[in-house]
Protein backbone atom coordinates (compact mmCIF):
# COMPACT_ATOMS: atom_id res chain seq x y z
CA UNK A 1 0.00 0.00 0.00
CA UNK A 2 0.96 3.44 -0.67
CA UNK A 3 1.82 5.27 2.99
CA UNK A 4 2.11 9.19 3.13
CA UNK A 5 5.00 10.60 5.34
CA UNK A 6 6.36 14.04 6.00
CA UNK A 7 8.72 15.92 8.45
CA UNK A 8 6.72 18.03 11.39
CA UNK A 9 6.89 20.80 9.92
CA UNK A 10 5.30 19.40 6.34
CA UNK A 11 7.85 21.25 4.51
CA UNK A 12 9.15 17.72 3.18
CA UNK A 13 6.33 15.03 2.26
CA UNK A 14 6.90 11.84 0.39
CA UNK A 15 5.37 8.99 -0.67
CA UNK A 16 6.11 5.36 -0.32
CA UNK A 17 4.77 1.94 -1.18
CA UNK A 18 4.85 -0.78 1.78
CA UNK A 19 3.25 -4.00 3.23
CA UNK A 20 0.45 -3.38 5.01
CA UNK A 21 1.84 -4.68 8.52
CA UNK A 22 5.45 -2.56 8.02
CA UNK A 23 8.98 -4.32 8.74
CA UNK A 24 11.10 -1.91 10.76
CA UNK A 25 14.72 -2.44 11.70
CA UNK A 26 15.65 -0.81 14.52
CA UNK A 27 19.54 0.11 14.53
CA UNK A 28 21.66 0.01 17.73
CA UNK A 29 24.82 2.45 15.91
CA UNK A 30 25.70 5.58 17.11
CA UNK A 31 23.52 8.24 15.12
CA UNK A 32 20.32 5.69 15.50
CA UNK A 33 20.60 5.19 18.85
CA UNK A 34 20.92 9.12 19.55
CA UNK A 35 18.44 10.00 16.96
CA UNK A 36 15.75 7.43 18.31
CA UNK A 37 14.53 6.55 15.01
CA UNK A 38 13.37 3.09 13.42
CA UNK A 39 13.61 2.20 9.63
CA UNK A 40 11.61 1.35 6.71
CA UNK A 41 14.02 0.14 3.89
CA UNK A 42 12.40 0.57 0.14
CA UNK A 43 14.15 0.30 -3.33
CA UNK A 44 14.64 3.95 -4.55
CA UNK A 45 11.30 3.17 -6.94
CA UNK A 46 8.96 2.67 -3.91
CA UNK A 47 10.30 5.98 -2.71
CA UNK A 48 8.51 9.27 -4.14
CA UNK A 49 9.32 13.06 -2.65
CA UNK A 50 6.68 14.85 -3.27
CA UNK A 51 8.20 18.56 -2.14
CA UNK A 52 10.90 19.59 0.07
CA UNK A 53 13.64 18.93 -1.53
CA UNK A 54 15.22 22.35 -1.39
CA UNK A 55 14.50 22.05 2.35
CA UNK A 56 16.62 19.40 3.32
CA UNK A 57 19.68 19.58 4.17
CA UNK A 58 22.96 16.86 4.53
CA UNK A 59 24.71 14.88 7.66
CA UNK A 60 27.77 12.95 6.64
CA UNK A 61 30.18 10.95 9.00
CA UNK A 62 32.70 8.42 9.14
CA UNK A 63 32.70 6.87 5.64
CA UNK A 64 30.42 9.82 4.89
CA UNK A 65 28.49 6.86 2.30
CA UNK A 66 25.35 7.66 4.20
CA UNK A 67 23.39 10.55 3.41
CA UNK A 68 21.67 11.64 6.99
CA UNK A 69 18.80 14.14 5.32
CA UNK A 70 16.71 16.13 7.52
CA UNK A 71 14.44 19.18 7.06
CA UNK A 72 16.45 23.01 7.63
CA UNK A 73 13.08 23.97 9.33
CA UNK A 74 12.44 21.21 12.14
CA UNK A 75 15.38 18.91 11.99
CA UNK A 76 13.38 16.12 11.36
CA UNK A 77 14.99 12.83 9.93
CA UNK A 78 11.89 11.85 7.76
CA UNK A 79 13.90 9.71 5.56
CA UNK A 80 17.49 9.39 4.11
CA UNK A 81 19.96 7.01 2.20
CA UNK A 82 21.27 4.39 4.62
CA UNK A 83 24.78 3.24 4.03
CA UNK A 84 23.97 -0.42 3.88
CA UNK A 85 21.23 0.07 0.94
CA UNK A 86 22.62 3.22 -0.96
CA UNK A 87 20.51 2.45 -3.74
CA UNK A 88 17.70 2.36 -1.57
CA UNK A 89 15.63 5.24 1.03
CA UNK A 90 15.18 4.25 4.71
CA UNK A 91 12.35 5.97 5.59
CA UNK A 92 11.26 6.77 9.22
CA UNK A 93 8.57 4.98 9.57
CA UNK A 94 7.05 7.41 12.91
CA UNK A 95 7.07 10.11 9.62
CA UNK A 96 4.11 8.46 8.41
CA UNK A 97 0.93 9.87 8.23
CA UNK A 98 -0.99 8.04 9.62
CA UNK A 99 1.36 5.92 11.54
CA UNK A 100 1.19 2.24 10.04
CA UNK A 101 -1.67 -0.21 12.30
CA UNK A 102 0.24 -2.90 12.01
CA UNK A 103 4.36 -3.00 12.53
CA UNK A 104 7.37 -5.28 12.89
CA UNK A 105 10.92 -4.71 14.37
CA UNK A 106 13.64 -5.88 13.67
CA UNK A 107 16.70 -5.36 15.48
CA UNK A 108 20.03 -4.87 13.06
CA UNK A 109 23.46 -4.36 15.55
CA UNK A 110 25.30 -1.80 13.57
CA UNK A 111 27.68 -1.75 15.78
CA UNK A 112 29.19 -4.43 14.07
CA UNK A 113 28.50 -2.64 10.66
CA UNK A 114 30.89 -5.00 8.15
CA UNK A 115 29.55 -8.35 9.28
CA UNK A 116 26.21 -7.48 9.48
CA UNK A 117 25.56 -4.95 6.34
CA UNK A 118 24.57 -7.72 3.72
CA UNK A 119 21.66 -8.66 5.77
CA UNK A 120 19.63 -5.64 4.85
CA UNK A 121 21.26 -5.67 1.07
CA UNK A 122 18.00 -7.55 -0.30
CA UNK A 123 15.31 -4.90 1.35
CA UNK A 124 16.55 -1.93 -1.71
CA UNK A 125 16.34 -5.03 -4.09
ZN1 LIG B 1 10.19 20.17 8.54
Amino acid sequence: MIYKGSCHCEAVAFEVEADKKVAAISCNCSICTKAGILHLIVPRSKFNLIKGKNNLSTYTFDTGEAKHLFCKTCGIKSFYIPRTNPDGISVNPSCLDPQPKEMTIEKFDGQNWEINAHTLEHLSK
